[in-house]
């Protein structure tokens, strides 16, 4: 009887060792465990913070531009940079825009609150009549209750700093801004000014994806930075 139990015992366990998924056949024809696929329980995906990411104008509306450059494409280029940098991170994403399209400003502050999306960003780039002025800025309101705007100035501080740390251009600071995008939503909000299409030095690194990749990167550590902190 003893014997009999052993042998199925054996038979189950051999049945079972055949279909076990975690068991997988290399390239080089070796067998090698592999780890099986986590599945996150519900509540931790939900813990995943979702980033909204505004390119500034789109479509006919070209935002500040010349014969050889339209902020349009800039802003574009730079959020669908971020995008690939913060899902790279782990965050969930979502565009207002990911190409190119007009978008009324509530619109875009719709699609963010719609979303319930922890933070936004919303990326521009300056001009000036002054064609010396130059540097990065970024704006919060302070029209919104007051967790919110705190909240709104920690990230702007957070994403400046790594700005500034990681393409080595000037800060013109943390500023008050009441733009629609910033102030509509009910999130933490702020709009970054990458630099100045008006100035040759920045119009000139301000054209150049691997800038514009580096400017991606620092506005992800930033964000990162920010949800560590709080
Ligand atoms: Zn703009």
């Amino acid at each position: 009887m003893m014997k009999i139990f052993t042998f199925a015992l054996a038979i189950l366990l051999l049945g079972s060792c055949s279909t076990n998924k975690s068991v997988a056949k290399t390239d080089a024809g070796v067998y090698k465990y592999r780890a099986p696929e986590q599945k996150s329980a519900p509540h931790k995906k939900e813990m995943v913070p979702l980033v909204v990411i505004d390119a500034g104008h789109g479509g006919f509306d070209l935002g500040t531009h010349s014969n050889t450059y339209e902020e349009k494409v800039i802003c574009l280029k730079t959020a669908t940079y971020v995008r690939k940098h913060l899902e790279k991170a782990g965050y969930h994403v979502i565009m207002t825009r990911s190409r190119d399209e007009y978008l009324p400003l509530k619109k875009r502050a719709e699609i963010a609150n719609h979303a319930k999306c922890q933070i936004l960003i919303s990326i521009h780039c300056n001009s000036a009549k002054n064609t010396s002025a130059k540097g990065i800025e970024i704006f919060y309101t302070q029209k919104t209750e007051s967790t919110r705007a705190k909240k709104s100035k920690q990230l702007a501080q957070s994403v400046l700093s790594s700005l500034l740390a990681q393409t080595g251009a000037d800060s013109r600071g943390i500023k008050e801004g009441n733009f629609c995008v910033i102030r509509e939503t009910k999130m933490p909000s702020i709009l970054i000014e990458t630099g100045f299409l008006t100035n040759e030095e920045e119009r000139k690194k301000l054209s150049n994806d691997f800038y514009l990749d580096t400017v991606a990167k620092a506005i992800t550590s930033g964000v990162d930075q920010y949800f560590k902190n709080s």
